[in-house]
């Protein structure tokens, strides 16, 4: 930045530090503020301003917080969302990675007590961030399955989670057993969280206007499934039925059997037999494809297969 740049950031920084200083659902109030900044846009970062306020307080309003709770915001930008959670009585922890936004989010909430800035990747800034139970995020295009599909993987799993992502994505995420957009993505995302659709975002609720559409989602942490207890078991499994999915169930699961379970406890002859049994057990039939098998067919699976690898054969 210019001195130019800094004099004016300054100023326009210090008379606004104690409300929102920014008109955050006018493009021309954001660009004029950057310009004045000396900050630009990067699309890399997938940044794509909420510029719509009914959008953001369905957002803020689904997350029901109380006030004394603490949340991840990933994202922040320039704070559209910070000043109304930390308005909530939330504890905010922010992860935002452009250095110029960074400088902006110190600026504005640098001394409030509630407010912990964690600059740079999530991807590599969020494990030992803390435990809050609450995450809010328009996320990043460019991130936003990685992000999700990282946390729930490595347990990092929230009571609540409202974000908004790609339309796609979303439909990835809930997609149903027999239908196209269904993945292991899906049952991954499926068996930690409900996942309730809120608005869909046209390209119009958004600064700089991106070509594809938003859904706005509330994910909730089950507790009625749990594929935690089954840890060897359960995402190996998933991701094996799927990588091969125009295989049989039958041709997959002896695969999973010979070469994770038993190879491991140095046995190699009795996969056909395992695998006919446990799928006689779950009363699935192998000769289907993965795409029809439904979360608790995966869980039923997994459980099985988790006490034979348990079991001292
Ligand atoms: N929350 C703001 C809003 O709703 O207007 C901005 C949302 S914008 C879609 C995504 C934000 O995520 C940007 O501020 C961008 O810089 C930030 N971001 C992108 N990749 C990131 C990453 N790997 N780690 C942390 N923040 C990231």
């Amino acid at each position: 930045m210019s001195p130019l740049h800094d004099m004016l950031y300054e100023a326009v920084l210090h008379t606004a530090s104690t409300q929102a200083p920014l008109n955050y659902d006018s493009p021309l109030a954001l660009k004029a503020f950057l310009e004045t900044c000396g900050l630009g846009m990067r699309k890399k970062f997938g940044q794509n301003f909420l510029i719509n306020p009914g959008a953001r307080k369905t957002l803020l309003d689904a997350l029901e917080l109380e006030p004394g709770e603490g949340v991840w915001e990933i994202g922040p930008g320039l704070g559209a969302m910070t000043w109304d959670l930390l308005e909530r009585g939330a504890w905010v922890k922010a992860f935002e990675i452009d250095p110029g936004f960074i400088q902006v989010l110190r600026t504005f909430f640098g001394t409030h007590p509630r407010f912990c800035l964690v600059p740079g990747d999530v991807l590599k800034t969020w494990p030992h961030a803390g435990e809050e139970k609450y995450l809010l995020g328009n996320l990043p295009y460019t991130i936003g399955s990685r992000v999700l599909g990282t946390f729930i993987e490595q347990n990092r799993l929230f009571t609540r989670m409202v974000v908004t992502v790609q339309r796609e994505l979303a439909q990835r995420m809930r997609a149903t057993p027999g239908s196209k957009d269904y993945s292991s993505f899906s049952v991954l995302c499926t068996s930690a969280y409900t996942i309730k659709p809120l608005s869909i975002l046209k390209g119009s609720s958004f600064y700089p206007v991106p070509h594809v559409e938003s859904q706005g989602l509330r994910l909730d942490l089950r507790t009625d499934v749990d594929p935690r207890r089954y840890p060897a078991c359960f995402r190996p499994l998933v991701r094996c039925l799927f990588a091969s999915r125009r295989k049989t169930i039958k041709h997959n699961v002896y695969g999973f059997v010979a070469s994770y379970i038993l190879t491991k406890q140095g046995i190699s002859k009795d996969s056909a037999r395992i695998t006919r049994e446990v799928l006689d057990f779950c009363g699935i039939s192998g000769d289907k494809r993965a795409e029809v098998l439904g979360l608790e067919d995966f869980v039923a699976l997994a459980a099985v297969l988790e006490r034979i690898t348990n079991a001292e054969l």
